[in-house]
């Protein structure tokens, strides 16, 4: 039986975590368990003292609707080592601390797994806007991103027009396309580049020429961080099409703002479950969505995993370009 677990966020923050944090909380509290937000995510489970805070139904008011993560990430590249491992084991006991939900990415999960194999009952929330989770259809905060990555490049179609220019718009996505296919779909982009597509230089180049060529005065071609620096990728363009040709890096925006409908119920649907699941006995698992419904997977399956789920998407652009 456990009586008291706690919650926390690591990694990137996403738009949707204090959704799963009030769903955490609030379930827990309705279950009649104590629950605990741990401050600064791993690090904060180290250093104890203050971070651990005793959280009631009030301490997640309002916080559905807030972007970011009232519990704050920090990162703490030092876990992976025993010594800092065994020091938030023992924080955890001090604590009374009987469960884990951690929500965060692959990095979190790491860390959780670790938790895991030395006796920490834990469940993992899948929290990055990056989508690039393995066996979850979505994470929390993708949903909010890509609406964020619309709004912008819809403005930046709009001055591209005037100017008869071609936009080059770098987004997040760690190594997973899926922003950039999602968010190309959406706003009726010419071109994605991303790591499973059009990722090669010359037919970049090409295809630009090509569109110069069927009379587009105005293409945007959305490109996955990691794979280009945009700022030349546009010059080189530029050079090779003779279109004036803009870069556009939006960075960390698309973090932030109100979570959309969608990760508020996903975030709120998790964290039901990762209190649930913990009740039940589950642990060293993390949920996800599949086809609407909750699954549980084991973290060893779920580490490391490449995931792109809509590269189909991509097929979709060309055609509709
Ligand atoms: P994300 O969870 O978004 O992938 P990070 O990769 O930054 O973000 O990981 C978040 C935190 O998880 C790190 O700061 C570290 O504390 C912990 N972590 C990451 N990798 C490991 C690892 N190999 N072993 C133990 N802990 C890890």
């Amino acid at each position: 039986m456990i009586k008291r677990i706690a919650v926390l966020t690591s990694g990137g923050d996403a738009p949707g975590m204090n959704a799963a944090i009030r769903a955490v909380v609030r379930a827990a509290r309705s279950y009649d368990l104590e629950v605990y937000g741990i401050h600064e995510g791993y690090r904060g489970l180290v250093e104890g003292g203050d971070n651990y805070e005793a959280m009631t139904r009030k301490s997640v008011t309002n916080i559905i609707s807030r972007g970011g993560t009232i519990l704050g990430s920090a990162r703490l590249p030092e876990f992976p080592e025993p010594a800092v491992r065994d020091k938030g084991i023992q924080q955890l006991k001090d604590h009374g601390v009987d469960a884990l939900v951690v929500i965060g990415g692959d990095g979190t999960y790491t860390g959780a797994k670790r938790l895991y194999d030395h006796g920490v009952r834990v469940v993992g929330l899948p929290g990055t806007i990056d989508n690039d989770i393995a066996y979850t259809d979505y994470t929390i905060g993708f949903d909010t991103c890509v609406n964020t990555v619309v709004e912008a490049i819809d403005k930046l179609r709009d001055t591209c027009e005037s100017h008869h220019r071609c936009a080059v718009v770098e987004v997040m996505g760690r190594y997973c396309g899926d922003i950039a296919r999602a968010a190309g779909l959406a706003t009726g982009a010419e071109f994605v580049v991303t790591n499973t597509q059009n990722n090669d230089l010359q037919t970049i180049l090409d295809q630009t020429k090509k569109f110069k060529e069927q009379g587009k005065r105005h293409p945007i071609i959305i490109v996955t961080e990691h794979l280009f620096d945009v700022t030349e990728l546009a010059r080189q363009i530029e050079e090779y099409s003779g279109m004036e040709t803009r870069a556009t890096i939006l960075g960390h925006v698309q973090r932030g703002g109100t979570p959309s409908s969608y990760d508020r119920i996903l975030a709120s649907r998790l964290g039901l479950a990762a209190v649930e699941a913990l009740m039940e006995g589950q642990s060293g698992v993390c949920l996800g969505i599949q086809s609407n419904k909750i699954v549980a997977t084991p973290f060893e399956k779920v580490i490391g995993q490449s995931k792109n789920l809509f590269t189909e998407y991509e097929d979709i652009i060309k055609l509709l370009s």
